[in-house]
């Protein structure tokens, strides 16, 4: 759960840069950092928090150069401090590199031991650190080969940006598992710009171009683009947890709409599982359209019985005399007026542990709900991700454990049900094939389109796409730089 964007050959790479990263805000909010360069030196700035509070004007005026890259993270290896924010950036022997990374190696404590073992200190528990050790010891002359070299050395879901003092260099993993697009700002300042996700290029007025080819590494350097794919091909696996909840809706990924995806996939669920009710509501903000796509096909009237808050920062007061459902309170509240007396259907992107959906269906039912149906738009998430998602370990998920009608008394919820892996597969395809003229926002992806075998669907079947052994327990820190 991290998001990437970078820039090369605008004067403003910072501040465009501090922008893009305020579009991907949703893939991180723990820390942030850009990373600039003027052809000569990099400079960098990190901290703990949100874009806004980590970069107040002045800092931003302190990163100088027409190249940078950046990144939000919430960590998945390693913890949560400021050593481990990113980019991540060196002097070694023969230059200086800044890197960020979206994405979770699979070997990162193997090959971390075998480095240490010859001298390689590490700063940071992150597993992006052996990137960067990797390519300072690569024998290869010239930086983008130098990374292809460390590339070649690590397993598990990347796409990566690197900055040197003279190009930047984009790189996705061969099977594709994190996104990374490619887009280009014309006019007076032409400039090439990488990003996780393209709604990040429309603040900057930037056109999407395409995305970056699973396993394509891609330098851009005074002598403009330049793309190569080192690695064997690999089966495409992308991320379909991307469609299903992480990535924003306005967003594509390998040509697919999310928004349309996420219609989709309410549309295949009310098909799959319709049930006699009043209204249908989402759970805020991700469910929503879902719920759009559930009340089209159900023609059940859409309704907001749950509203959102959006301000709530990282720390709280909590009320010395306990509230009822507090913490939930804090994000959701409902709506009296639609749900009292009502048949209700709520519909959710996915169960974790379980404990929200109980508290949302006891929320809805003393607001007046008279019955509650939980319907969720993915299948049970049974299997933890490895691959740059933060998901509980496997005896958390409440679904590796129960049966469907056992959550569904643990919830209290009238009736549950999941939509199907092949509904869910199907459903994302077809806001593919939708394109022509439907999603002016998708373009043809490059490349092998995506097709129902395209995916990772591993939280739900526990069938992992990269094999991964099991890793040396990751060492305590025992350094604190307080
Ligand atoms: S395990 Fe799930 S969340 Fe992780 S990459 Fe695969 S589909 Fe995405």
């Amino acid at each position: 759960m991290c998001g990437v964007f970078g820039i090369y050959g605008h004067p403003e790479a910072a501040n465009l840069t501090y922008l893009g990263l305020h579009a991907l805000q949703h893939r991180g909010q723990e820390s942030a950092g850009i990373a600039t360069s003027d052809g000569q030196q990099l400079g960098l700035h990190r901290g703990m928090g949100h874009v806004i509070d980590v970069f107040p004007t002045d800092q931003i005026a302190r990163l100088k150069g027409q190249n940078a890259i950046g990144h939000v993270r919430y960590s998945t290896a390693g913890g949560s401090m400021l050593k481990n924010a990113q980019p991540i950036a060196v002097e070694y022997a023969r230059g200086s590199i800044a890197i960020a990374h979206n994405g979770n190696l699979t070997n990162a404590e193997t090959v971390k031991e075998q480095l240490e073992e010859r001298g390689s200190i590490f700063q940071s528990t992150s597993d992006t650190e052996v990137i960067v050790h990797l390519v300072a010891i690569s024998d290869q002359r010239t930086p983008e080969d130098r990374v292809a070299d460390a590339l070649a050395k690590v397993q598990g879901a990347y796409s990566l940006l690197c900055l040197t003092p003279n190009s930047m260099i984009a790189a996705r993993d061969p099977m594709g598992l994190r996104p990374l697009c490619l887009g280009r700002i014309r006019g007076q300042h032409e400039a090439w710009v990488v990003a996780s996700e393209p709604s990040s290029f429309d603040l900057i007025d930037a056109a999407y171009e395409r995305d970056v080819e699973p396993g394509e590494i891609i330098v851009v350097d005074k002598d403009g683009l330049h793309s190569k794919k080192p690695f064997n091909p690999a089966p495409r696996h992308t991320c379909i947890f991307e469609f299903v909840y992480f990535a924003r809706p306005d967003s594509n990924v390998d040509g697919v709409s999310v928004y349309e995806a996420r219609k989709n996939l309410g549309r295949a669920l009310a098909m799959e599982h319709p049930v006699e009710a009043d209204v249908v509501i989402p759970v805020p903000d991700s469910g929503v359209p879902a719920t759009i796509g559930y009340s089209e096909a159900s023609k059940l009237p859409f309704e907001l019985g749950l509203v959102r808050s959006h301000y709530i920062g990282r720390t709280f007061i909590e009320p010395q005399q306990s509230i009822r459902h507090f913490g939930v309170r804090l994000k959701l509240n409902p709506i009296g007026s639609t749900l009292r007396d009502k048949r209700v259907v709520v519909v959710d992107d996915s169960i974790v542990r379980g404990t929200t959906s109980r508290k949302i269906v006891k929320m809805l039912r003393d607001a007046g709900a008279k019955e509650v149906h939980m319907r969720i738009s993915s299948p049970p998430t049974q299997w933890p991700c490895y691959y740059g998602i933060d998901t509980p370990t496997r005896g958390e998920l409440i679904a590796s454990s129960h049966s469907i009608e056992e959550i569904n008394q643990y919830i209290t919820s009238d009736s549950l049900a999941y939509l199907s892996l092949g509904a869910m597969k199907q459903a994302v395809v077809a806001a593919r094939s939708d394109t022509a003229g439907r999603h002016p926002r998708s373009l043809p992806v490059i490349g092998q389109p995506l097709d129902t075998d395209a995916f990772c669907t591993a939280c739900w079947t526990g069938e992992y796409p990269i094999a991964f052994t099991p890793q040396p327990k990751q060492r305590q820190m025992r350094l604190l730089d307080l």
